[in-house]
């Protein structure tokens, strides 16, 4: 089959979800075009921002750093080490070789030096692990964001991820989250950092192959504690009805954005959210204490409770 665009050469990537095939060169064209065109509609970053992008060492992340340094944008990496044995270091060696390759630096936080690695503070605090992570993380983006001066938080998330995520919401009607799911969350007067999603408009299948194309080496393993992640499920879920009816995951997700985002409130849009300070840490969060010191507490009485 011939590249749908330039029609000379045989196209490497079929895309039925588009109706299109591209060969190589006209591929990175297209991939380009959809990143450019979801910051853009979006208004999610400007060519005078700084912008932390947060790099695990898997594809979609190294994927939205390539591309976000090829478009120009002032990027610098950050790494956070989950101290998930053996998973982690090699995580890490691939984020640091890839920065190396471009010659950037990467900002780096390990969760052993800050006293929470992951599998010890779900087993201590007895929360979910990918539940653990999601908050440590979260802390950590903003807290080296607005310590640095970043204007912008950029994460790999892509379409897949957030089609799934938004089925797992909708499932649960659970309007907190459905109300803050978007690809661009604006910054807060009291501290949060702006926190956008360039990829939302490409699946995971195009941003595996932008990085195969482009001989970028990523970590191919799954996290080991992925097993049970919820997430999986809904994914499987969405690529069975993908398969049989191909741009259905698109127009779900992209339907869900309409009119600014179907759930959103104005308080939301406008990043006036009634966000406090954490009576423990001093990070901006929107309960009495944020979700990290939560943690925390919960994993030193779970600690405690072990010793007796
Ligand atoms: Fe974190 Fe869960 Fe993802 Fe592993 S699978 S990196 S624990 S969120
Ligand atoms: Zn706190």
């Amino acid at each position: 089959m011939k590249c749908k665009r330039c029609r000379r050469t045989e196209a490497a990537v079929d895309l039925p979800s588009h109706h299109a095939a591209f060969c190589p060169d006209c591929f990175f064209v297209f991939f380009r075009r959809q990143v450019e065109e979801g910051i853009r509609t979006l208004a999610l970053l400007s060519p005078e921002d700084r912008v932390l992008v947060c790099v695990s060492g898997g594809k979609d992340s190294l994927v939205l750093w390539d591309i976000l340094m090829d478009l120009g944008y002032r990027t610098e990496g950050l790494h956070i080490d989950l101290g998930i044995e053996g998973y982690s270091d090699r995580s890490r060696e691939k984020t640091l070789a890839y920065a190396r390759s471009r010659g950037k630096e990467t900002i780096v936080v390990d969760l052993r030096e800050e006293g929470v690695p992951i599998p010890e503070a779900a087993k201590r605090s007895r929360k979910e692990e990918c539940s653990v992570c999601g908050t440590v993380k979260r802390y950590f983006f903003n807290r080296v964001a607005a310590k640095r001066g970043f204007t912008a938080v950029a994460t790999g998330h892509n379409l897949d991820d957030e089609a799934a995520r938004l089925l797992g919401n909708l499932l649960h009607w659970d309007g907190e989250h459905l109300s803050r799911q978007h690809p661009l969350l604006p910054e807060e007067t009291q501290g949060l950092v702006r926190k956008v999603k360039p990829l939302w408009r490409v699946g995971e299948m195009e941003t595996a192959a932008y990085g195969f194309l482009k001989g970028i080496d990523y970590v191919t393993e799954e996290c080991p504690l992925s097993f049970d992640a919820t997430s999986l499920v809904y994914k499987e879920a969405l690529s069975l009805i993908e398969e049989k009816m191909p741009g259905t995951r698109r127009r779900f997700y992209q339907e869900f954005l309409k009119d600014g985002g179907r759930f959103r409130s104005e308080a939301i849009v406008k990043g006036q959210d009634a966000v406090r300070t954490c009576l423990a840490c001093g990070a901006p969060t929107y309960t009495e204490t944020c979700g990290f010191c939560r943690l925390k507490a919960r994993a030193i009485a779970g600690a405690e409770r072990r010793r007796r």
